[in-house]
Formats: C-alpha cells, structure tokens, sequence
C-alpha cells in the first residue's frame, strides 16, 4: 500500500487535509480517486489508514480509518556526527543510515571538510537532507523521522556532545577495535551514543586531540581505509547489529 507523509498539524480528529503537492501526486500521478485507501505516517511514530475523501474548498481530504503506533525504532539512539563531505556523497550517507537506523545526523564541518556550507546556504542544504530523510523512511516504513541537526564546527560538537558517550572512527588507530569497544562496559548498554566520522580528508590531528581531551573513544573499524561514505554506514550497521537491532 502507498505511503505518505503528513505533518501532524494536518490532522484534525479524524480527518486529514493532503498538502497541494502530494494531492497533486496520489491524484495526478498514482491516479488514486475517493474510496482508495492509503496510508499515512507523521513522523512521530503514528500510522494512519485513511480513506480518500475527496476535495472539499480545493483541499483533498481523507478520513482516518484506522490508526496505529507503530514503532520501528532501535532501542539505541545512535547520533551520527558526520563530517561534510561533498555533494551528492553527503545526500546518502543521510539516505542509507536513515535506513540502517541512527536517530539524527550532525553536519559537522570540519578543518578538512572541502565543501563550506554557512548561513542561508546552510539552511537550504539542511532542509535538502530533512527532506532525504523523511524520504528514505517512506521508503523503509520508519515511522519516526530522524533529525538532521544545523550545521556546526567542530568545536560545536564536542560541546553538544558534552559528556555523553561518544567515540570517533579514525584510520590511524590500529589497536582499539569496534567490535572490542561495543563489548565493553558499558558501552555494551548505551541508551545514547555518538559516532564520529570525518570528512573525504579524515579529521585533522587538532580535532582528534581535542576529541581525546574530552574523553572521547578513538576506535578502527578494521585494516582497510573506508571512504568517508562507507565509513558511517559500516560503522552504524554494526553497532546496531552489535545492539541487537539489525540483523
Ligand atoms: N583521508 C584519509 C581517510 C579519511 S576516510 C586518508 O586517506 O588517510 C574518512 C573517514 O572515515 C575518517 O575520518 C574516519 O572517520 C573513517 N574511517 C575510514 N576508514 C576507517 C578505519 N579503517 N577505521 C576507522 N575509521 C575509518
């Protein structure tokens, strides 16, 4: 069956009211008419069957079915801190560890990050990604949309981060491994956790001591040097897997 995002202010009891651009979609496009059900996520975990109902003053309609609290979500909130890379790289590296299950993304430009994002450009890029994000959980049947954060600096992060356990993937560690780390106390019973990963040019040797400075884990994730796209997919794959969440 069809899904389709509603923001939740379009919900009234048990009424909906379908924005002009997806109206335009399940009417023009899918041909759906009065009568066809379809189904409806708000990003807050909420599933609804609506019927279509047709148009009322322009607006298409539909009427709530049936509704469900449906919860996808891994027990791990896993943040991933993620270093600009460029364009396109940077647009599914949101897609696929929205899929695989971290809870929000931080863009993180850093000393080595080539492309800048600032101000109104910024926003415009953040909105781009929010919306790859709510994108890729129609696609997956993730009912909760993670978040994509304001960019931020380097310094920023750590900040945010505070003293919530975080650790940083970093090809020159050789010695501590992830698989190792997850097995750890307590790291093995997280409720929350960050994963740090650096742009195409990797995190400068300022920015990984300042992250040890903070107490932050510097942790490999194996022999091989993964691009900065692979890299938090990999990484998220097996932490949640680790979690018990995947797989
Ligand atoms: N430019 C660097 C590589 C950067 S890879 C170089 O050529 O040496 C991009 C990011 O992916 C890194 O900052 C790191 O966070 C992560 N990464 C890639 N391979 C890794 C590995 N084997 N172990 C830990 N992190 C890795």
């Amino acid at each position: 069956m069809r899904r389709f995002f509603i923001e939740p202010e379009n919900i009234q009891d048990s009424s909906i009211c379908i924005p002009p651009e997806e109206a335009r979609h399940i009417e023009k496009v899918l041909r759906l008419k009065t009568g066809d059900i379809v189904m409806f996520f708000d990003g807050t975990g909420q599933e609804y069957q609506v019927r279509l109902d047709g148009k009322e003053n322009g607006v298409l309609t539909g009427r709530i079915m049936h509704r469900d609290l449906k919860d996808s979500e891994p027990a791990l909130k896993l943040y991933l801190a993620q270093g600009i890379a460029k364009g396109e790289k940077m647009d599914a590296i949101i897609q696929k560890t929205v899929e695989i299950g971290v809870k929000a993304v931080y863009p993180v430009s850093c000393e080595r990050s080539v492309v800048r994002l600032e101000g109104e450009k910024a926003d415009k890029r953040v909105e781009r990604w929010q919306t790859i994000a709510r994108e890729a959980c129609k696609q997956c049947r993730r009912n909760v949309v993670p978040e994509i954060k304001p960019v931020m600096g380097f310094p920023s992060l750590l900040q945010t981060i505070g003293e919530r356990p975080a650790l940083m993937l970093y090809e020159d560690e050789h010695r501590n491994g992830l698989k190792a780390w997850l097995r750890t106390e307590p790291y093995n019973r997280l409720k929350e956790m960050f994963v740090l990963i650096g742009p195409e040019g990797g995190f400068s040797d300022n920015e990984v001591l300042t992250a040890v400075k903070q107490g932050i884990d510097i942790v490999s994730l194996g022999p091989r040097i993964l691009r900065t796209e692979t890299a938090g997919l990999a990484a998220a794959s097996m932490i949640l897997y680790e979690y018990g969440d995947l797989g």
